[in-house]
């Protein structure tokens, strides 16, 4: 018998839903979808690069319990997430004949599974999607929480709708193929939630257990993936629409991230490693501004250290990073604030003043020009 974990969720408006994270949990998907749907027509959305591994098997799983099983690729990559290839899915399960009660799987990264979702919760005014979730950053964050959504030329995520999946399905077993810069996004946000959830015990172990989860311990982590999911889970219960300010610790990190993803060029900086910069950003930005102890600064480092994500050699003008920030869609009246740490798992959401930001930002701009020329001149991304 497989030993997975089960995160129950129960939202506001009384829906609930299964979490089940473990090394079997595709093993357990016949029986789950069939408990949960009593239809006949089932869709598996995954991506070139998944489908013909893990999408095949969700479709096996999805026909042994006796749905028809229809199942469509897309291209893997950002470039997905738009209104015409989900037009094109919308047809297409028009064609198949889908009504209200039949479902959609997304089976891949946060791609797919924000792409899928946003079909899901537009045709016939929303039918039900379960996420088996195949990278760790979508085990951890992106499959919980309900958000969907695709990107319009002037951002990301601009058109979406708040869609909660009838169960998500995260197995262990797919991360074994994931890339280097799936690991560094995943482990970032790992790390994030380790520093705002409410226990530092989470923290604790997260650092203690580093290295096996950078050697890929399938142990160590179904049990990184089941605090993180849990936590998230646990944030998304008191504010599944992000109107309640609960949500705001899960922006840890970002604030900075956004800039440097933005002034880099998007792609260039994976989403992971730029949140890393402003996880360390942030820490010495709360010594400041709220009195943290220095000792959170180092416990920020080293943590990142360990899982892979170093300080990078890359640096912009600390005016555009500014000006950036001043631009996101998180900031209030011209004010940019900031989730920042009187201490590991207490945060708070900080205003901070443009003249701190900038002295800030000079002072990670000359250590980063330091950096590179360590790096014998070259900034991070150049061949
Ligand atoms: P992704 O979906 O692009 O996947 C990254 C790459 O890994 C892709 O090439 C994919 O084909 C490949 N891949 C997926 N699973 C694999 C596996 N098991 N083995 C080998 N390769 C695999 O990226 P992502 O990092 O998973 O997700 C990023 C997206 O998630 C962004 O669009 C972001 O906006 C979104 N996101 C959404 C939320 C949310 O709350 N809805 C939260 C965070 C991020």
């Amino acid at each position: 018998m497989s030993r997975d974990r089960i995160i129950h969720v129960a939202l506001p408006g009384g829906h609930v839903y299964d979490i089940r994270i473990g090394s079997g949990a595709l093993s357990a998907l016949s029986s789950t979808a069939r408990d949960l749907k009593d239809c006949q027509r089932a869709l598996v959305i995954s991506d070139e690069n998944v489908g013909p591994a893990y999408g095949k098997l969700v479709k096996k799983r999805l026909e042994e319990a006796g749905f028809e099983v229809y199942d469509l690729l897309i291209a893997p990559g950002e470039t997905s997430k738009s209104v015409e290839l989900a037009n094109e899915l919308w047809e297409a399960i028009a064609r198949y004949g889908f009504t209200r009660d039949d479902f959609i799987v997304a089976c891949g990264g946060g791609v797919v599974g924000d792409l899928a979702g946003f079909v899901a919760s537009t045709y016939m005014r929303g039918i039900d999607f379960i996420q088996v979730p195949t990278t760790l950053l979508a085990m951890v964050d992106s499959s919980i929480g309900g958000k969907t959504g695709v990107n319009l030329q002037a951002g990301k995520n601009l058109v979406g709708t708040f869609h909660q999946p009838i169960f998500v399905c995260s197995d262990i077993r797919c991360l074994k193929t994931l890339l280097e810069e799936d690991w560094a996004n995943g482990f970032a946000e790992i790390a994030k939630s380790s520093f705002v959830a409410p226990r530092r015990s989470f923290y604790e172990w997260l650092r203690d257990n580093a290295a096996g989860l950078m050697a890929h311990d399938v142990e160590l982590l179904e049990e990184a993936v089941y605090m993180t999911a849990e936590f998230k889970a646990s944030v998304v219960s008191k504010d599944s629409t992000e109107s309640a300010g609960v949500r705001e610790c899960l922006n840890y990190g970002h604030t900075l991230a956004h800039a440097i993803e933005n002034a880099a060029g998007y792609g260039t900086i994976a989403h992971g490693r730029a949140v890393a910069e402003g996880m360390r950003f942030a820490a010495r930005l709360s010594v400041e501004m709220l009195g943290c102890d220095m000792s959170v600064v180092k416990a920020t480092d080293g943590l990142l250290d360990s899982l892979g994500l170093p300080a990078l050699p890359w640096v912009a003008p600390p005016e555009r990073l500014f000006k950036l920030m001043k631009g996101d869609k998180k900031a209030r009246g011209g004010q940019v604030r900031f989730v920042l740490l009187e201490d590991i798992a207490k945060w708070k959401l900080v205003t901070v003043p443009d003249d701190v930001i900038m002295e800030h930002l000079q002072a990670w701009c000359t250590l980063k020009e330091r950096l590179i020329e360590q790096n014998g001149g070259k900034m991070w991304g150049q061949a």
